[in-house]
């Protein structure tokens, strides 16, 4: 038996919805996992994780986007609010999520007009979430007001929380994803979760903190994820390489100051996804020309 590599689906998913309304809740359920972390407390999510779900003949890579599609914003919001733009620009659909308690002109009337724009750009699923919280006759009723008013491609009601319509969403977003070949390894989720995003959270602050080549030579390399018992901490060894001296003091800055401030921002998110407390040692290596060296990028995963 041979895959029939050309019917593979891979892309980009963005979540949208405002605070508490079970983003995180459905994300975990679509990937089957515990990935972002679930709280009752509103805006914890800070940063935008990547979940992916890897099927038979499919991948998807999902974006946990901060909830704040509101009109009055703060200036932590506006920063936020341009993660969610980054996002959902580069998503092949969107999944809009809404409480099904909350009326309507809540649930639309807050969208501004740049994500107004994309719903209209993009195909888009609303889905209706905390249907376990109202009677059956309402969820229809308020599926068919959708349907009608929303401008939504598609209404779903779901429960995220007991698991419910998950695998019609997963479906649903599966058919929008476009035909092409998987973007990470597809055993990445169930093998190498935490040390991935623990990579990934240090490519987005390494982005984020240093200018010009450094965040294209530099390749961040999990050498050990030791699990601990709270009070005790996680160890996380951290290798970060780069192709020469000149950029290794770059990465350090002066003093070391620059890889300190790195390690702090890195810290902050990895503990706040992994739901623990962690102590992070890196280690700067000049390692010339790694992108070349075809036995490291397998090594790395990066091979096909
Ligand atoms: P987020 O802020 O949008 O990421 O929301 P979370 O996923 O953190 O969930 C916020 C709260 O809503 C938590 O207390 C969840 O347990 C709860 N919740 C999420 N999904 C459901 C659901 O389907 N039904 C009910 N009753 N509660 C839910
Ligand atoms: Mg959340």
């Amino acid at each position: 038996f041979v895959a029939d590599c050309s019917k593979f689906q891979a892309g980009y998913v963005a979540l949208i919805g405002k605070p508490n309304v079970g983003k995180s809740t459905l994300l975990n359920g679509i990937i089957g996992q515990k990935l972002s972390i679930v709280t009752a407390k509103p805006q914890t999510t800070r940063h935008r994780i990547l979940g992916i779900c890897s099927g038979p003949n499919y991948q998807m890579i999902l974006y946990d986007t901060p909830g704040v599609i509101t009109k009055q914003m703060h200036k932590l919001d506006e920063l936020m609010m341009k993660s969610v733009r980054s996002a959902t620009i580069n998503s092949d659909c969107l999944l809009l999520i809404a409480d099904i308690c909350h009326p309507p002109e809540q649930v639309l009337g807050t969208l501004d007009e740049g994500a107004v724009n994309l719903i209209k750009s993009k195909p888009t699923l609303l889905v209706l979430n905390k249907k376990d919280k109202v009677k059956q006759s309402e969820i229809q009723k308020k599926q068919e007001w959708y349907e009608k008013n929303s401008g939504m491609d598609e209404v779903i009601p779901v429960s995220a929380k007991f698991g419910l319509g998950i695998e019609e969403v997963k479906q649903w977003l599966v058919s929008k994803l476009p035909l092409g070949p998987a973007y990470y390894p597809r055993d990445i989720v169930s093998e190498h979760q935490e040390r991935f995003f623990v990579s990934e959270i240090f490519r987005e602050k390494i982005f984020q903190l240093y200018r010009e080549e450094i965040p294209y030579c530099s390749q961040v390399n999990v050498v050990r994820y030791v699990e601990r018992e709270a009070p005790a901490k996680d160890f996380i060894e951290i290798e970060i390489l780069v192709e020469k001296e000149s950029q290794k003091a770059i990465l350090l800055g002066k003093e070391g100051k620059a890889l300190k401030t790195l390690a702090t921002a890195a810290r902050l998110d990895i503990e706040d996804f992994v739901d623990r407390k962690c102590y992070l040692e890196i280690k700067v290596k000049v390692k010339e020309d790694w992108r070349k060296n075809e036995e490291l990028l397998e090594h790395f995963g990066y091979s096909g």
